[in-house]
């Protein structure tokens, strides 16, 4: 580091209330790590921001400095887009303070907390908004990319509830975006992604849920899995927009409620939530438990933060994960025989492939409406490549890949983009659609240079 650039950090430290943290810090390696182990990027330096006002002198920073540039928000992103090599991060993760108004049913929370942390603060009211199925993701990458998990097919993506935005754009301003103010960067950061400005504050809508409310799992041994897909697909196509049943394939992970002889076998296991009375929701389910001879089952009434983070066990940090994903409007029986077939040569226990169904009001607003264009995707699709070891990464990358392959004929050609790894920026054409012309038109507006440019990127016109 020059003698210059060591001034001008001194003068960024000085200028900032949060952290700034430097390759030399004792901090420096946990900060740089992200939920996916195999990102291993290096910055140059690090801003833990504590303020709205630390955030427009990162991104001055940034700009001063030609420097590359990264937004922190939860850090779960699968590409690692939350980190950058020799750039600045600006690193949100201490920017969680939320205010709920529960006569308005608003909740307005910093850009870096997490489901966990919106969840808590707003079923302390028993409110909340749909988000993802893992509680320590962070609410500004989910948003931003569109959003969905067991609420959505009640209340739609995320963004959907979106109300307003306080961002800082690349010109180093704080503005406000909402559907009257600023309608096109409102527009744009419904689904676009981290491009359009570092997002420090959201406002939400927020509907009555639980806090108790009816979930849990049934599980199938493989060889039937088949039939309960087939199953699957005619009852989810009539159920109410309160049910959201997922299926999950993959080796069964050792759930006290499953015999220990099958732990470790294939399985197909259906998640569940009702949002809605759960008498009611007892009722609706019970087909699900004669589609074959269930290996267990364990369903109950518990509360909705507790399903909120019933995955985290099978989702933490740490793991090399490599993901591939497409969107569904049906699902169709060589699309079934596929992944059984590639259920059957797994490369790891902790892979799996699942099918969220979204559908209900996800698909009720025009494509056009928001940047996320995806409103005929009734199921997304991921296939979860995940491991311990890289001297894995080989042959569990190999899996994804050819899976994908396999499945591609059945697919509608869309992708969310949040599910997108490093090495697909060829995809973001399909993770936009009809909307990529004008989200580069806004980034134009918005951000000429490209500032905002560690993401899946949507070039200025
Ligand atoms: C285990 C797991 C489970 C998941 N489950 C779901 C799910 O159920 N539903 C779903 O919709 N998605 C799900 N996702 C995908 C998730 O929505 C994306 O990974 C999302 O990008 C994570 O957001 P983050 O803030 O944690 O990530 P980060 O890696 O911090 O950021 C992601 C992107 O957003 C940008 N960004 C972050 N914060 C800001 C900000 N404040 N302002 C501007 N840009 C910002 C970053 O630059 C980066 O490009 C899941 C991901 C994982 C790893």
């Amino acid at each position: 580091m020059t003698t210059l650039q060591a001034t001008k950090i001194k003068d960024l430290k000085g200028s900032v209330k949060g952290e700034v943290i430097l390759p030399i810090d004792d901090s420096y390696e946990s900060a740089r790590k992200v939920w996916n182990a195999m990102i291993d990027k290096r910055p140059a330096l690090i801003v833990r921001c504590a303020t709205t006002s630390d955030v427009v002198h990162a991104v001055n920073f940034a700009k001063g400095n030609l420097l590359p540039l990264a937004v922190r928000g939860g850090g779960h992103n699968i590409a690692g887009s939350a980190i950058c090599d020799d750039g600045i991060v600006i690193d949100l993760s201490q920017m969680k303070a939320a205010s709920i108004d529960i006569g308005a049913r608003r909740a307005t929370i910093e850009g870096g907390a997490t489901l966990a942390d919106f969840d808590a603060a707003t079923q302390a009211h028993g409110l909340a908004t749909p988000l993802g199925i893992n509680s320590t993701t962070g609410i500004a990458g989910l948003t931003l990319g569109g959003g969905f998990g067991w609420l959505s097919r009640k209340y739609g993506m995320t963004i959907d509830n979106l109300e307003s935005a306080e961002v800082v754009t690349a010109a180093g301003e704080v503005v406000r975006a909402s559907a009257t103010v600023r309608p096109d960067l409102f527009w744009a950061l419904r689904g676009g992604g981290g491009n359009f400005g570092v997002v420090t504050r959201f406002e939400f809508r927020l509907h009555p849920v639980g806090p108790d409310l009816l979930s849990g799992l049934i599980v199938y041994p493989i060889a039937e899995a088949k039939a309960v897909l087939q199953q699957y697909r005619e009852f989810i196509a009539k159920a109410p927009d309160e049910l959201s049943v997922w299926t999950v394939l993959r080796l069964a992970p050792p759930l006290p409620f499953l015999p220990e002889k099958v732990h470790g076998q294939g399985m197909i296991a259906l998640a569940l939530l009702y949002a809605g009375d759960p008498v009611q929701g007892q009722a609706l389910i019970e087909p699900l438990r004669k589609f074959g001879t269930p290996l267990g089952e364990h369903v109950g009434v518990q509360p909705y933060t507790a399903w909120q983070q019933a995955f985290d066990p099978l989702l933490t940090p740490g793991a090399r994960n490599y993901w591939k994903s497409h969107n569904f409007s049906v699902l169709k029986d060589g699309l079934f025989d596929a992944v059984i077939e590639y259920i059957g040569k797994l490369p790891s226990p902790q892979c799996e492939i699942f099918f969220g169904a979204i559908g209900g009001a996800t698909a009720r607003p025009a494509p056009g409406s928001a940047a996320y264009p995806h409103r005929d995707a009734q199921f997304v699709m991921n296939v979860h490549g995940r491991w311990a070891d890289p001297a894995d990464d080989e042959r569990g990358i190999r899996w994804a890949r050819d899976f994908f392959k396999a499945s591609a004929p059945f697919a509608s050609g869309g992708v969310y983009v949040n599910f997108l790894t490093a090495d697909e920026g060829d995809r973001v054409s399909a993770a936009y659609g009809q909307n990529y012309d004008r989200l580069a038109q806004i980034k134009r507006k918005y951000d000429p240079e490209n500032l905002f440019s560690t993401n899946q990127n949507i070039k200025p016109a």
